[in-house]
């Protein structure tokens, strides 16, 4: 079977070029699509492009704009199934998560093409007589937007529509090791009429395209997801300029389980927020903080429950953990099964990838639990973004908030209990943007903001009512009359 090629879109044509593989990690023979490679150039050339297409599409009334989103939206709904089944095969997330990612970014375009009628400004009394005081919101410019691959869909998507409906132009570029979702969504902006030069798509290296995009002239904002490295360095260029930007990094997330906890659902909890997708969501649980009272008791049905789980190509039913993404991030994880060992002794399940079996085509690993760690050892502090958990052990409610907010990131965490004094204590105690209560760690709605405190996060918050404040700006008007 022949590859398809997906090209770069940029003017609102499709441009070709040299390509370079997106492989299916649960079975690398097998080539998913060749994207082209995209050079500062394209990337200049869609920044400019973005510029020109930039005063029709901002003067469009943004109901209008609004419109071409719900056209977006109808598109990806019609596709789902066939979305889905490609971002399993790009990304190695299960065929249910996948399918929960499209439909997310279906309400997604949704969510903000209504945003379209509303887009609220401000009016509020003036303090001088006959005068009429209102804010109204204005694009910010050209946006550029840096995309990670573990959720190839859902974070281009919570990027673009509300960045279009705010009446912006961007130039996008995805994450390598999982373009195709991206482009998928590129494919519906074009198929839905929007004009050309609105959105642009350029594939390709991170460091040489992310460089290129940063210093772009016509670039006024720049919205990224990714590593903290990445991020910071982003942050240092962007402000040389005096870009706008916001950034969605890295995560270290606890899950706290109280003594009153609903044990059987807390262990549930933990292992959906450990382990499914392969623990490579920024909100996985990676430490599970357990009282000291049902220390043992909860360790040993975790360790039970996660023997159960079932790892493997997430097209097939009944697995419940993909691969890792690639061999790097595989690397990664095993470097921090072995400092884990080292540090806290051998896991007490897991810690092995997986061969044989039909496992040895992708990156496979087990999903793996390390017992009495402490919190200053470095599987206790440094994000993995693999299937790795820890296992600490807290004194009392107090040691446990002690011992979640000991680490630089503060993206999400969550709290097992029945106790709703210790609920509100929490809320106000923990140090993390995203907190959840008898739930896992990760799991977030569109209609809500989104983002970290501490190391994880920079700027305004993505999302909900929340995203208009990056994506537009306020006039202020003052009328006497
Ligand atoms: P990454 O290596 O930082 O890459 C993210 C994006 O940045 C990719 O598109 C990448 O392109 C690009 N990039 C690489 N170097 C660049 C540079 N010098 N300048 C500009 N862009 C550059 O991160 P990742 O491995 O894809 O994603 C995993 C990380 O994302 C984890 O740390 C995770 O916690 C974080 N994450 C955070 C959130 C959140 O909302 N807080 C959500 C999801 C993921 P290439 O792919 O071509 O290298």
């Amino acid at each position: 079977m022949s590859v398809p090629t997906y090209p770069n879109y940029v003017n609102g044509a499709w441009r070709t070029g040299a390509t370079f593989e997106n492989r299916n990690p649960a079975n690398i023979d097998e080539v998913v699509g060749l994207f082209v490679r995209g050079t500062p150039e394209d990337i200049q050339a869609a920044a400019e492009a973005a510029q020109a297409a930039l005063p029709a599409w901002s003067s469009l009334p943004a109901p209008a704009r609004g419109a071409y989103l719900f056209r977006v939206a109808e598109i990806l709904e019609r596709k789902l199934e066939q979305l889905a089944e490609e971002m399993t095969r790009e990304e190695g997330k299960t065929l249910p998560e996948a399918r929960a990612e499209v439909r997310r970014s279906v309400n997604i375009f949704r969510y903000f093409a209504g945003e379209g009628a509303r887009l609220p400004g401000l009016v509020v009394p003036s303090e001088r007589e006959r005068v009429h005081t209102f804010a109204i919101r204005r694009p910010i410019g050209v946006v550029g937007l840096i995309t990670p691959w573990n959720f190839p869909s859902a974070i281009p998507a919570w990027k673009l529509a509300p960045a279009l409906v705010c009446g912006n132009t961007v130039v996008l570029k995805p994450a390598s090791a999982a373009p195709l979702s991206a482009w998928r969504i590129v494919e519906a902006c074009h198929e839905a009429g929007i004009p050309k030069g609105v959105v642009n798509f350029v594939a390709g290296a991170g460091g040489e395209l992310g460089r290129a995009l940063v210093h772009a002239p016509p670039v006024k904002a720049v919205s990224f997801t990714g590593s903290c490295a990445v991020g910071t360095w982003l942050h240092g260029e962007a402000s040389k300029r005096r870009l706008k930007i916001q950034l969605e990094m890295g995560g270290k997330n606890p899950t706290i389980v109280l003594a009153d906890a609903d044990f059987d659902q807390a262990v549930e909890n933990v292992v959906n927020g450990a382990f499914f997708s392969t623990g490579q969501k920024c909100t996985a649980t990676s430490r599970v903080i357990v009282e000291e009272p049902i220390y043992d008791r909860f360790l040993e049905a975790l360790v039970e429950r996660t023997k159960k789980l079932k790892v493997g190509n997430g097209l097939e039913p009944g697995v419940d953990i993909g691969p890792a993404i690639d061999q790097a991030q595989l690397d990664t994880d095993l470097r921090y099964i072995e400092i884990g060992t080292r540090e806290a002794g051998p896991p007490v399940v897991g810690g092995r990838r997986l061969t044989g079996d039909g496992y040895d085509k992708g990156y496979f690993i087990e999903p793996t639990i390390f017992a009495g760690v402490t919190p200053e050892m470095r599987i206790a502090q440094e994000e993995i973004f693999g299937p790795i958990l820890c296992v600490m052990r807290a004194k009392n409610f107090d040691d446990a908030i002690r011992i979640a907010n000991c680490v630089p990131f503060g993206l999400s965490a969550s709290l097992q209990t029945t106790n709703l004094s210790r609920v509100f204590e929490y809320v106000h105690r923990m140090e993390a943007g995203l907190l959840t209560v008898n739930l896992p760690s990760a799991g977030v709605e569109y209609q809500l903001p989104f983002g970290g405190t501490k190391d994880s996060s920079f700027g305004p918050k993505e999302q909900g009512p929340a995203a208009l404040e990056f994506y537009s700006d306020y006039k202020t008007v003052y009328v006497k009359y």
